[in-house]
């Protein structure tokens, strides 16, 4: 027998396993939570003045699955003193700076949740049937280990960059780095954004004042055949729920994957809000004449060369099948994020399910070890569980189904329906019939 077993081991402290770190002290569990990052600091690079986070504030750590918690949201505007203003500004959506500072706050308030601790390893003790999580100190490289019955492992996604744009060389920088690269990019002659989504607007509206202000000019190029809105009608967010969860993870493995780039619209867009204020602000600025700036839809980058002064990218326009290029000082990769399968995991490969493209076959209840119930992911299931995934709002849903499947109880009510329209085949349904009025196979 050797050293203290805990009931879970937390890989990861983003939003979604800080939810369960919050969630977790009125079970009872022994819970302990690693990062290798030094402290709390979500998306720091698109720490962008006035973005807002695109989910209402009740998406936050806890709510939706204990609105009583003390770790809540509105609970911190209440501790700071910034209840009553967010009250009269009315809106639903907080700033992304106070999300990070909501976020930092609960963190500092929870005991078990160890900085500077990056897991390199996980293996399984089948002496003693627990699993032992290899964690590396990135301030001193001191090893050490820790163990525990059940690990969750969430580690988020990585900045993901197409396969033509890797390793280049100049001043290219993705958008998780924006905030810090901001200044640098904005002494420069010329900026391309490259993306079609969300961080690629704000950025272009960040940057757009600046092509009077600076001088430079800027240029918005996207693969996509238009700038499309994420999409917010009431129905189509019925689809962030368990019913539509449950639907989307009992479908076949290649139906799955045809209907999950067929939704990325849904929450891969830009705001409708923001799409306005970019047009908004280009008929402003041209009133003083030619916008310095070329937005280009349907045009894909393949390929960019740095001569030492400027990028030269070759561009592909989709539907018209040519080629031409353009020349940028800077560029600006805002092409999104990936999940990956961890390397961590290595060492227990064996124990975990993969489905046939070599991926975690992640269970329903989001387990990934054979039924187990052992080992969790959070925001690595896109592909099994479709756009729930890198929800926000969805975080706590799934935080409470992972406390039911540890504890062995609900601790927390889980909604197994919230939506007005069903999924699939309705229950009540009743089953075809022939001619002759017999039941023939569905
Ligand atoms: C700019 C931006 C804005 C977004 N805004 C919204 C929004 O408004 N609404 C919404 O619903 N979703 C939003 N999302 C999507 C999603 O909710 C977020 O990406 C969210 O941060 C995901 O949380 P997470 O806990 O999965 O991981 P992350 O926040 O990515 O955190 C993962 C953590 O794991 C740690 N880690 C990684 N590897 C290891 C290791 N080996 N050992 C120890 N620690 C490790 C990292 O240091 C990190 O702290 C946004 C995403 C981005 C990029």
């Amino acid at each position: 027998m050797s050293g203290h077993v805990h009931d879970v081991v937390g890989i990861g402290i983003g939003p979604f396993n800080l939810g369960l770190a919050c969630l977790t002290p009125p079970t009872g569990l022994d819970a302990v939570f690693l990062d290798g990052a030094d402290g709390f600091r979500w998306h720091h690079g698109m720490m962008i003045e006035g973005a807002t986070i695109q989910v209402p504030f009740l998406a936050d750590l806890v709510t939706m699955a204990d609105p009583t918690s003390e770790y809540s949201f509105l609970n911190w505007l209440k501790q700071t003193g910034r209840l009553y203003p967010f009250y009269i500004r009315e809106s639903f959506s907080a700033l992304r700076v106070e999300y990070d500072a909501y976020c930092r706050w609960a963190a500092e308030r929870l005991p078990n949740l160890r900085w500077n601790s990056e897991v390199v390893a996980v293996e399984h003790d089948a002496a003693e049937d627990v699993y032992v999580v290899r964690v590396m100190r990135t301030d001193t490289g001191e090893e050490s280990e820790v163990r525990g019955r059940h690990v969750v492992v969430g580690v988020g996604t990585r900045p993901a960059v197409p396969r033509a744009l890797q390793g280049l060389a100049g001043p290219v920088i993705h958008s998780s780095e924006y905030r810090e690269r901001r200044d640098a990019l904005r002494a420069s002659g010329s900026i391309t954004v490259v993306g079609s989504g969300q961080s690629a607007a704000e950025i272009y509206r960040d940057l757009l004042e600046g092509t009077r202000a600076d001088g430079y000019r800027l240029d918005w190029i996207t693969r996509s055949p238009r700038f499309f809105p994420m999409e917010y009608t009431k129905l189509t967010l019925e689809m962030t729920s368990p019913e539509y969860t449950d639907h989307f993870h009992a479908l076949p493995l290649d139906v799955r994957s045809h209907l999950g780039r067929e939704q990325r619209s849904l929450y891969k867009g830009i705001s409708g809000d923001l799409v306005d204020d970019i047009y908004d602000t280009l008929y402003r600025l041209s009133a003083e004449g030619p916008v310095p700036t070329t937005l280009l839809t349907d045009t894909e980058v393949t390929s960019a060369e740095w001569d030492g002064e400027r990028y030269r990218l070759r561009l592909r326009h989709g539907t018209l099948d040519s080629e031409h290029e353009r020349e940028t000082e800077s560029l600006v990769l805002a092409t999104g994020y990936a999940a990956e399968t961890p390397a961590f995991l290595s060492l227990v490969a064996d124990r975990l399910d993969w489905d046939a493209r070599g991926r975690l076959a992640v269970a329903r209840d989001y387990s990934i070890d054979g039924g187990r119930g052992r080992i969790f992911v959070q925001n690595g299931e896109e592909h099994t569980h479709g756009l729930t995934a890198p929800d926000l709002g969805f975080g706590a849903w799934r935080n409470s189904s992972i406390l039911a499947s540890i504890t062995g109880r609900e601790v927390y009510p889980i909604e197994r329906r919230i939506a007005f329209q069903d999924f699939g085949v309705p229950a009540d349904a009743s089953a075809p019939r022939s001619a002759e009025g017999l039941e023939v196979a569905r």
